[in-house]
């Protein structure tokens, strides 16, 4: 059913070129139903797409269609977030009671994609899960937002957050590959450059350049945004 893992290993895939043949976005309509109530929630679980690059914050582009939108969903009734696998997992009692009233607390109806991505994320955060994943789910939530010119503030906040969190998984050292730690320095540069924190960005491009894990396609735009940011250029719709 659902056999890959979300969390950064897009990147690992298209590194193996594991995308190369298929040319088209499609997806398959599966129910699923909320662990905390049973309320029906759908997923199009993605089966196929093709994907030409990614933008400067990673963003995937090509035939992706609904790719990220569907990747996270959340329950009409309570708004529990998650992936398919959040949807299919065991839940205690106890962790039920204690993930409602997290829901109740910090919960509202989520307005957007990125709202869904937020809660998601902020679940994660209430699990101390690790850091690259709650980081992944930030910026995918900021990505739904890009060129939305009144949801900037919005937008940026949730970069902040993937940053902190990137910065953490690099300082703990909790990516799953090397290579993940090397393009998670890159993130933290951009993602201090868009928020207007040229100095931070500038140690840590500095920092990723200097990682020889980097693999050869993020360097390149390693050097390309490092230049912006020396020009104090805040660019957030690349
Ligand atoms: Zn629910």
């Amino acid at each position: 059913m659902n056999t890959f893992k979300h969390y950064f290993l897009v990147p690992a895939m298209l590194l193996a070129g594991a995308l190369q043949s298929v040319f088209a976005h499609s997806c398959d309509m599966e129910t699923y139903h909320c662990p905390l109530d049973g309320t029906e929630v759908l997923f199009c679980v993605t089966k196929s797409m093709y994907t030409e690059g990614r933008q400067k914050d990673m963003q995937l582009y090509g035939a992706i269609g609904t790719y990220y939108e569907e990747l996270v969903n959340s329950c009409p009734t309570c708004y529990f977030s998650g992936y398919v696998e959040d949807f299919e997992k065991e839940y205690t009692e106890t962790e039920k009671a204690a993930l409602r009233a997290y829901l109740k607390a910090n919960a509202g109806k989520p307005e957007d994609e990125a709202d869904e991505y937020a809660i998601h994320a902020g679940i994660k955060e209430f699990y101390n899960d690790p850091p690259q994943e709650i980081a992944d789910n930030w910026l995918t939530a900021s990505y739904f937002l890009k060129g939305v010119k009144e949801q900037q503030e919005k937008r940026r906040a949730m970069q902040l957050k993937a940053a902190c969190f990137f910065e953490q998984a690099v300082s703990e050292n909790s990516c799953t590959e090397p290579q993940y730690c090397a393009i998670y320095k890159y993130l933290v540069a951009e993602m201090y450059r868009r928020t207007d924190f040229f100095e931070d960005a500038l140690v840590w491009y500095e920092k990723a350049k200097k990682d020889s894990e980097l693999p050869e396609w993020v360097r390149k735009m390693n050097t390309e945004q490092q230049q912006l940011a020396q020009n104090n250029d805040d660019s957030n719709d690349v």
